[in-house]
């Protein structure tokens, strides 16, 4: 962690001299006088700080712009306060060393037994060694979904600096007393800690709160896969499904996943700035609900607020009249009725539920086994019920299109709807990227489209997807198909 120390002058970066001028937004760079400071300021803009926290008391800490941003500039990049395997990564073995996948079944560490990618991975002592030490004594059998809460009571039990920076973030204990289903995982996980509780009970008092900061604030990181990290700074963006920055991970010296997030929109001075904690194709009641259970938040932003969705019609149903669709008459209340908006009939939200989450289960069962005949049958029946835009006929959608030949005449349509969704809700490709990279790729093949065009506008939302990712795959196999 990066400390800054107060200092009253410093040298000017221009001249040289002594200086007392400071830079308003990052308090960190002197200047002799004005002049220097704005003859400067296209080598500092970069690294100069572009956010602060604020406070209130509906949204809790939020950051918020110090200065314009354009698209594409870095807001920040910081190490994490903490990280390891998802606390639901019960099955997976991930690696104590580098938090890989663990390929090779018996590598082990030679004190703990926990699982270990290479013989080689643990020569870094100081990321395994104090859980090491703890695992060895309390012979905790390995299950990765435990280990990044054995690290926090580590964090906690040792006083750590990065403790206090932890405390400093929501956990939410209020919400999720005995009754919920964060106090059962509380008391699930408690058991696997079994003989760390016995030797150290009074782990009992800190572990719903670890739980709690763990759900709230960490993000799933990409390297490494199957991961979960806390930030400081960067875990107090607040959702919007409209959200204005993107973030990415990159392995740094030490194998921590570093987080830099960038803005994907012009941001003015003052905006808050967001990002989002949902899936980007979920329709406004999967996304609000979602939030509510695991954030605690109801998001009000104007995707939320408006009965199309900017448009894409994701949660939208077709009246029985067979003239218009049936839309939230006000989407920020999960009660409202649902109205036609070509003839007077109505549904509750209950219905409205009940039907989606019917066709969903039928959407999952067909998934499973998915042949292009079973994805046509189920397409044309819920196109009976739902606006051809709606989040499952979308998902249905992508997976046809890369099923289906060339030579079949729907291809085209289907490319082109799902592009449309996208656009709207994703312009920038900060959550679809990959999602949108293989229906351009599709659309490439169509006949009578610009297959150029659309290879390279997939290859360009792919560029900064993470070395050996699924997206960074794509984009090795589009650039081939470009080169003849
Ligand atoms: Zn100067
Ligand atoms: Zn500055
Ligand atoms: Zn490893
Ligand atoms: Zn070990
Ligand atoms: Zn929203
Ligand atoms: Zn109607």
């Amino acid at each position: 962690m990066e400390t800054v120390v107060a200092a009253s002058h410093g040298v000017c970066p221009v001249c040289g001299k002594d200086a007392t001028l400071k830079c308003g937004n990052c308090k960190r760079e002197f200047y002799c006088d004005k002049c220097h400071q704005s003859r400067d300021w296209p080598r500092h803009r970069p690294v100069c700080c572009a956010w602060e926290i604020r406070h209130d008391p509906q949204l809790g800490r939020h950051l918020l712009a110090t200065r314009d941003l354009v698209p594409g500039d870095v807001i920040l990049s910081e190490a994490p306060l903490v990280w390891g395997p998802s606390i639901h990564a019960q099955n997976q073995r991930l690696c104590v060393g580098c938090g890989g996948q663990c390929a090779e079944i018996d590598v082990r560490c030679g004190k703990c037994c926990w699982p270990v990618c290479r013989p080689d991975c643990l020569t870094d002592k100081k990321r395994h060694e104090p859980e090491c030490t703890l695992l060895a004594r309390a012979r905790i059998i390995p299950r990765c979904d435990v280990l990044l809460v054995i690290r926090m009571l580590i964090l906690w039990r040792t006083k750590s600096k990065r403790w206090t920076s932890l405390t400093n973030l929501q956990s939410h204990e209020d919400s999720r007393g005995p009754g919920t289903e964060a106090h059962d995982e509380v008391m699930n996980i408690s058991q696997h800690l079994g003989p760390i509780v016995a030797m150290a009970p009074d782990c009992m008092s800190v572990l719903p709160k670890i739980c709690g900061l763990i759900d709230v604030n960490a993000l799933e990181t990409m390297p490494p896969e199957g991961s979960f990290a806390i930030y400081e700074n960067a875990s107090l963006l607040e959702h919007s499904c409209v959200a204005n920055t993107r973030h990415c991970f990159r392995l740094d010296d030490k194998g921590r996943p570093r987080i830099t997030v960038n803005a994907i929109t012009s941001i003015k001075k003052g905006e808050h700035l967001s990002t989002m904690y949902t899936h980007a194709l979920w329709s406004t009641r999967a996304r609000r609900e979602h939030l509510l259970a695991t954030k605690y938040f109801t998001c009000r932003c104007e995707r939320c607020a408006d009965p199309t969705e900017l448009g894409t019609h994701l949660g939208s149903l077709r009246c029985p009249c067979r003239n218009g669709f049936m839309l939230a008459n006000d989407p920020l209340n999960p009660d409202t009725d649902w109205s036609c908006n070509a003839c007077p009939g109505t549904v509750t939200s209950a219905e409205v539920a009940q039907l989606t989450d019917r066709l969903e289960e039928e959407v999952t069962e067909v998934m499973r086994k998915a042949t292009p005949h079973t994805l046509s049958d189920l397409l044309s029946r819920l196109t009976v019920l739902l606006h051809p835009g709606h989040q499952h006929c979308v998902s249905v959608s992508h997976s046809l299109i890369q099923l289906i030949p060339l030579s079949d005449p729907r291809k085209l349509d289907l490319c082109k709807r799902i592009m449309d969704t996208v656009t709207r809700l994703d312009p920038h490709g900060a959550r679809l990227a990959l999602y949108t990279a293989v229906t351009l790729r599709e659309l490439a093949t169509c006949p009578g489209e610009d297959r150029l065009a659309h290879l390279l506008r997939a290859a360009y939302f792919l560029q900064s997807e993470p070395p050996n990712s699924p997206g960074d795959k794509l984009l090795r196999l589009i650039k081939l198909e470009l080169s003849y």
